[in-house]
C-alpha cells in the first residue's frame, strides 16, 4: 500500500437484447471487484408498476402521471445480485416476466421516464468503480466512461438464447414467439428519438454470435485491461 487511492473507473456495455450483456457484465464485475448496475432492471420496474396499475405503457401522459409515485431502489443480496424494489416492494422475479419486456421496451422511449432515472444511474458511476449495461450507457448515461463496449450478436442466435433461458427460469416460450418480440424490441430501441440504440463513437464492437461465453468473457477482459491500464 502506497497510499494511492484506488482509481474508480466506469465501464459502459450497450446492445441489444440477448447479445450477452448482463452474463457477461455480472461475470466481469465480480472478477474485477467492481459494481455491476443493469440499468434494464429499472426500466423493467417502470414497466412492471405501469402494468400493476393497468396503464397502457403507450400512453405516455398516463405513464408521466405514474412517475410521482413511483420510488425505485437497488439492493444487492449476499450474492451480488441486484434487487429492484418498487415503493419497498421486492420485484426482482416478477420483471423477468416475459410480458414486461414490452411495458419496460415501451416506457423506456419516453423521454420523461428516461429524465426520471439520469441521475439514479450516474450516481453510481461517482462512487465506485463500476459496470454498467443498458441501451444508452456510453452515448448518454456515462459518455465519459473510461470502457465503451457495444455488444452485439445475430437476432435469431439471441432468440435462441433467450429461449434457453426463459426456459430454464420455467417461463417457457416458443422460438417464433421469441424471435417477434425480440425483432420487435431491437425495432423499437433503435428507433426511438429519445437515447436509440447505437454505438457510441469510441465504442469498440464486439460480435458474439460465435463466441461461447468464456471467449467472450476473456475478449471483453482484454478491452477493459487495456483501455483502463489495469
Ligand atoms: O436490458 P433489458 O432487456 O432488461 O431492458 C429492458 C428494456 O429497457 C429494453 O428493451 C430497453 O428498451 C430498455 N432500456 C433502455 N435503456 C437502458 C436499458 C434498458 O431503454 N439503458
Amino acid at each position: 500500500m502506497d497510499g494511492t487511492p484506488e482509481k474508480i473507473y466506469s465501464v459502459a456495455v450497450d446492445g441489444p437484447s440477448g447479445a450477452g450483456k448482463s452474463t457477461l457484465a455480472m461475470a466481469l464485475a465480480a472478477e474485477l471487484h467492481i459494481l455491476y448496475v443493469d440499468t434494464g432492471a429499472i426500466y423493467r420496474t417502470i414497466g412492471c408498476c405501469a402494468r400493476r396499475q393497468g396503464v397502457d405503457a403507450a400512453d405516455a401522459q398516463a405513464v408521466i402521471a405514474l412517475l410521482p409515485q413511483i420510488n425505485i431502489e437497488m439492493r444487492y443480496d449476499a450474492q451480488g445480485l441486484q434487487h429492484m424494489l418498487l415503493n419497498g416492494e421486492d420485484v426482482t422475479a416478477e420483471i423477468r416476466l416475459p410480458e414486461i419486456s414490452l411495458y419496460a421496451s415501451a416506457v423506456s422511449a419516453i423521454p420523461e421516464v428516461r429524465s426520471f432515472l439520469l441521475e439514479m444511474q450516474r450516481d453510481f458511476a461517482r462512487k465506485a468503480s463500476v459496470i454498467m449495461d443498458g441501451r444508452d450507457i456510453g452515448t448518454v448515461v456515462l459518455p465519459n466512461a473510461d470502457v465503451k463496449i457495444f455488444l452485439q450478436a445475430d437476432v435469431e442466435i439471441r432468440a435462441r438464447r433467450r429461449e434457453k433461458e426463459l426456459c430454464e427460469r420455467g417461463t417457457p416460450r416458443p422460438f417464433a414467439q421469441v424471435l417477434q418480440e425480440m425483432r420487435e424490441r431491437d425495432y423499437n430501441d433503435t428507433h426511438r428519438a429519445a437515447a436509440p440504440l447505437r454505438p457510441a463513437e469510441d465504442a469498440v464492437v464486439v460480435d458474439t454470435s460465435y463466441l461461447d461465453f468464456q471467449q467472450s468473457k476473456e475478449k471483453l477482459l482484454e478491452i477493459i485491461k487495456e483501455k483502463v491500464g489495469i
